[in-house]
């Protein structure tokens, strides 16, 4: 073999590109149920709509873009995460002009430059949802839960959900202040030092022991929380109550891009090692400014599909054995058989049975090995014999059984079984 994808790009090959599927149609449903609207945006955009001005911080943003020139001589940037750029369709299209909050929801391909290792790629994949135009709680709530049930229809159940708040341009700088003084006179590093005049939040973020060791007595956010980031606070965590949605309070929690304000969240699963985020998300109320549009406040979330495969595997052994094979199986045996084959197998799928049949002339044995390679529940032959009597052989793959049916009723026979074994 001579070529090999580039090194970190992550893919998804038969039978396991059967859980991807699963874990995004999961995530779709779960949106579309709270009518979210799909949208599908660039996935390279103006470098500038992700590094905006000085002081950008994140190291998503600082040492990660697939950033390029164009031939034309435009900056380029493959997408690293798909917030900024929804947010710059909807503004381009006007969306925030009808009706508030705009909801869509979006999945494909992020790009990032990191160290390749297991559950963190340089192309990953995400799905993910945004409510734009609201600052009312609910909608917190309501995005917690859309992700949340999303998790639980997979059938996932080794995942905490961490909530935080990140305060607003009234609380957060005197508890940036405040937290700066503390982590000043800490023995740290020069990069992490550089980091506190930066952007210190993301020091309590450190996942190094001693790191950690120093921080264990810093300040918090929630102790420096305004009258309104209290209040929208305290509503979101009633609402998840209500909404029977456990959550741990993370004082630490702080997330990678630095538009957030107020609620932050991560979904965080038990059984995969160093990546566990397996999702996350929270509020930018300040990003459409930042972005050159009106005051536009929005939340929502991320989740990583990679790290969801990894996460059904992990949990329940699951293989894309369980997911959908092949209900039928075709068998034509010897010349002029196979377009009756084709033609009942078209005839099928067309009721929305999953059908397949052997294509190449194969020889009884060769066929049947397919057949139960398929997963199929029944094979349905058809030879020279058959033909003449104007029947088919309709084999049960399960408990050996087998009978001729007649050819203009197979069809109906096989779809009223199928519907039996459902
Ligand atoms: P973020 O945009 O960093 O908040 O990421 C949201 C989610 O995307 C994370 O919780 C991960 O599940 C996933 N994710 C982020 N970066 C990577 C990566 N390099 N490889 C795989 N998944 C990732």
């Amino acid at each position: 073999m001579s070529f090999q994808a580039p090194k970190g790009v992550s893919e998804y090959v038969p039978p396991r590109s059967a859980l991807f599927e699963q874990a995004l149609n999961a995530f779709a449903q779960s949106a579309r149920r709270a009518c979210y609207a799909p949208v599908e945006t660039a996935v390279f955009e103006d470098t500038s709509l992700f590094v905006r001005g000085v002081g950008e911080s994140s190291d998503v943003v600082r040492k990660e873009m697939y950033s390029f020139e164009s031939r034309g001589g435009d900056k380029i940037t493959l997408r690293p995460e798909f917030t900024a750029g929804v947010l710059r369709a909807v503004l381009q299209y006007n969306l925030h002009k009808g009706a508030l909050p705009v909801k869509v929801f979006t999945s494909g391909p992020a790009f990032r430059y990191e160290r390749p290792q297991a559950g963190r790629y340089r192309q990953f994949y995400q799905f993910d949802a945004e409510a734009i135009g609201t600052e009312d709680p609910l909608v917190d709530a309501e995005t917690i839960a859309v992700a949340y049930d999303a998790y639980r229809s997979l059938r996932l159940e080794r995942f905490t959900l961490l909530l935080n708040t990140l305060g607003d341009g009234n609380c957060r700088p005197v508890y940036r202040a405040a937290l700066q003084d503390f982590l000043r006179k800490l023995d740290l590093d020069a990069d992490t030092r550089a980091r506190i005049e930066i952007n210190p939040l993301r020091v309590l973020d450190d996942k190094r022991p001693e790191v950690r060791a120093q921080t264990a007595a810093a300040p918090y956010i929630v102790d420096y929380l305004c009258e309104g980031c209290k209040a929208h606070h305290d509503t979101v965590r009633e609402l998840l109550t209500s909404l029977g949605i456990p959550f741990q309070d993370a004082p630490r929690l702080v997330r990678g891009l630095d538009y957030y304000m107020r609620t932050t969240y991560e979904f965080d699963h038990a059984l995969l090692g160093a990546q566990s985020g397996i999702g996350g998300g929270g509020r930018y109320d300040g990003l459409s400014e930042d972005i050159g549009g009106p005051s536009l406040p929005g939340i929502g979330f991320a989740v990583g599909l990679d790290r969801i495969v990894l996460a059904i595997e992990s949990e329940r052994g699951a293989t894309a054995k369980e997911t959908a094979g092949c209900q039928v199986f075709g068998v034509p045996l010897g010349d002029g058989t196979q377009a009756d084959v084709l033609s009942l197998i078209t005839k099928l799928r067309r009721a929305g049975v999953r059908a397949d049949m052997a294509f190449g002339s194969r020889g009884l044995k060769g066929a049947m090995k397919a057949a139960d390679r398929s997963g199929a529940r029944y094979a349905v032959l058809i030879g020279a014999a058959e033909k003449n009597a104007g029947t088919v052989r309709i084999k049960d793959l399960k408990d050996a059984d087998q009978q001729d049916v007649p050819a203009t009723a197979a069809a109906d026979w096989l779809l009223s079984k199928l519907g039996e074994t459902q």
